[in-house]
């Protein structure tokens, strides 16, 4: 039918602002690392978030891997993150010299699992070595159980960072996620919620750090009057073209996550008729908005049991649909292969993490998709599991 342009997972979606912050830039010629709208920007995210303060970087990446900085990871120590994310989590842990050590999901917002945690720290605690830091992500941009695991992390006396990459907008009982723990980063890479095209942020309300991240972030130049240094830097700086786009993106963000979540409704409406109509085929169910927790629903997933994700993202291919596959967990990467790994449920043959990328996709979730691209879109989608379910 009308699928001969393909509907995307997520795209930049610009608001129009970003070409007067753009324009201003050329014509006062910050075509650099630093200037108004890196400021902007920055002025900009913190007061949407409540963060104190804040540093702009290149990426998303960058700023973990400042952050890993700030909480002195080095050689030989190991920082806590979960399996169940993209792979940008977990490498700057290993640029450090350090080891990541991955902690299993829970099954209702599919973030770390503060009992698979308590376990790692317990373990960690007996062989004499904590980790230096504990990294949560709030996946597809649903909140983690951060009450639970700030608390574990508290009596343990373990600082954590938060990747609310995906994350921006979202809420944890009514707090910024990014804000709750002791350093935030957020991702303003092509995909996520809004774009600077690349780009990241780190904030926290200790100004110490964000202070010393943007001077690491700027070659660690030491104030002299020739080039002094004399920590090893990085050139990690957000250029002040890109913050004018993220200016102008800071001005639809709310827009934004109301549309993401209007695109989720959707999705839920669409595929209860499908679960009640054919009680007996694989069920969908969905990545939970766990109490006193608000999503940006960055991306609409859904798990479907009894059919393997691969075969789906075949059948929406066929008919121009781009879906995805959720992250494949990192404890069973080829390059983590020699990483720990905690799990949930010690007696379970697959962990949580496992069953999720076994069961779960990601669909078209861009806030450009028409009514009748997302009617087209859930169509597809029943067809395929009837079909599925009718030769079982
Ligand atoms: C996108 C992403 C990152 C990395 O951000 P970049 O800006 O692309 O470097 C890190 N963690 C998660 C969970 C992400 O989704």
């Amino acid at each position: 039918m009308q699928s001969m342009k393909r509907i995307p997972l997520a795209i930049p979606h610009m608001s129009g602002k970003e070409m007067a912050y753009i324009e201003q830039a050329f014509a006062e010629n910050w075509i650099a690392p630093v200037g108004p709208n890196v400021d902007l920007f920055e002025e900009k995210v913190r007061r949407y978030t409540g963060a104190e303060f804040a540093t702009a970087t290149s990426s998303g990446t960058a700023a973990i891997h400042l952050a890993l900085r700030m909480l002195e990871v080095g050689h030989g120590d190991t920082v806590f993150c979960p399996s169940f994310t993209f792979a940008a989590s977990a490498n700057p842990i290993h640029y450090q010299g350090a080891k990541a050590v991955f902690i299993d999901s829970e099954l209702e917002t599919w973030n770390m699992s503060p009992i698979a945690l308590e376990r790692a720290l317990l373990d960690a605690q007996q062989q004499g070595q904590l980790p230096k830091a504990i990294i949560v992500v709030h996946i597809y941009g649903q909140p983690a159980k951060m009450t639970e695991i700030m608390a574990l992390a508290k009596s343990y006396g373990v600082p954590v960072i938060e990747d609310a990459a995906e994350s921006l907008g979202s809420l944890h009982h009514g707090v910024q996620t990014g804000t709750i723990g002791d350093i935030g980063i957020y991702s303003f890479n092509g995909n996520k919620i809004i774009t600077t095209s690349g780009g990241g942020m780190l904030v926290s309300a200790k100004e110490e750090w964000t202070k010393e991240a943007k001077f690491l972030s700027e070659q660690a130049k030491e104030p002299a009057p020739y080039y002094q240094h004399e920590k090893i830097g990085y050139n990690y700086r957000l250029s002040n073209i890109a913050a004018g786009i993220g200016c102008g993106q800071m001005e639809v963000l709310q827009e934004r996550i109301d549309q993401k979540r209007l695109i989720f409704e959707r999705y839920l409406e669409g595929f209860a008729t499908y679960n009640e109509t054919f009680s007996n085929f694989p069920r969908i169910t969905y990545q939970q908005e766990s109490e006193g927790t608000f999503s940006n629903r960055w991306l609409s997933t859904i798990q479907v049991r009894g059919i393997h994700p691969l075969q789906l993202k075949e059948a929406l291919d066929a008919n121009g649909i781009e879906g995805r596959l959720l992250w494949k967990p990192l404890h069973l990467q080829p390059v983590f292969q020699k990483n720990r790994f905690f799990a949930e449920d010690v007696r379970a043959k697959i962990s949580n993490a496992q069953r999720l990328f076994e069961s779960g996709f990601c669909l078209p979730s861009a806030t450009q998709m028409t009514l009748s691209e997302q009617h087209y879109v859930i169509q597809t989608v029943a067809k395929f599991l009837i079909q599925a379910g009718e030769s079982v």
